[in-house]
């Protein structure tokens, strides 16, 4: 689970997030939209302290990331994250690029790292692909190694910023289909997008940022089909 309380994230005198109360329970899918700077990415990335919050408090699984004594490996080593671009290593086979953070991170020997690895290519449809490198895959299909990647360090939730904004129109939904079926396996996630039909159909949770505030949440049929503040409501005439 994610709580953060009264996060406050300037870059220099830029005041990006203004005191953000925001949660994802155990097993939960919370959906964050809003427009472009609204600071959905710097959210999400204080929570596994890509960026370090001006003030507040980033709780992960009860774990204050905060605190200086705090062990940010280890909290990194549960907190799986995909970013809009894949971030896959070019050089690396599919198969390594699965079982590398495996077997250095966690310290696991090569033959059970390639059998995870194995049972999550497997998973997002790509059993057969385990020797291809990056550049030989759509960009479908590399976002769903991303995903198996994150995955196969099995951890307590995921991060997702905007997985599918850099593909083309027909792949998206197979990358979509991968984070349906992990939301209906009990994942606990956190995923800014601008699919507001996966938020709709997916999300038990919708929280619409604007300006570095949470401006409305709650259910996605009452937050996307009834807005009650005048900004969610011009900004999703924009994009539904
Ligand atoms: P988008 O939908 O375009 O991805 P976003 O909601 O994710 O937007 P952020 O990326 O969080 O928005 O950015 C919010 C604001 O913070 C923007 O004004 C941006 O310029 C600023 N910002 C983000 N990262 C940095 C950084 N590393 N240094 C300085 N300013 C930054
Ligand atoms: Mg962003």
């Amino acid at each position: 689970a994610i709580e953060v309380r009264d996060l406050c994230k300037n870059f220099g005198d830029n005041e990006v997030l203004k005191g953000i109360d925001f949660h994802v329970d155990q097993g939960e899918v919370v959906c964050v939209i809003g427009p472009s700077g609204s600071g959905k990415s710097t959210l999400l990335r204080c929570v596994n302290r890509l960026e370090e919050p001006t003030s507040g408090t980033v709780l992960v699984e009860g774990v204050d990331i905060t605190d200086p004594e705090t062990d940010l490996d280890k909290i990194r080593t549960r907190i799986g994250m995909v970013f809009q671009q894949f971030n896959l290593f070019p050089h690396l086979s599919v198969l390594r690029n699965l079982t590398l953070a495996q077997q250095r991170a966690k310290r696991r020997p090569k033959a059970e790292a390639v059998e995870i690895a194995r049972k999550n290519l497997a998973k997002v449809g790509l059993a057969n692909r385990e020797d291809a490198y990056p550049s030989q895959l759509s960009g479908g299909q590399q976002q769903r190694v991303a995903i198996a990647r994150a995955l196969s360090m099995n951890p307590d939730m995921m991060l997702f910023d905007e997985p599918t904004s850099a593909l083309d129109p027909e792949l998206v939904g197979d990358v979509l289909g991968v984070m349906r079926q992990l939301a209906d396996e009990g994942m606990t996630m956190m995923v800014v997008t601008h699919e507001m039909g996966f938020a709709r159909e997916v999300g038990d949770r919708v929280v619409f940022m604007d300006g570095g505030v949470v401006v409305e949440q709650g259910d996605p049929k009452e937050v996307l089909g009834n807005p009650q503040h005048a900004r969610t409501q011009a900004f999703l005439s924009k994009v539904l």
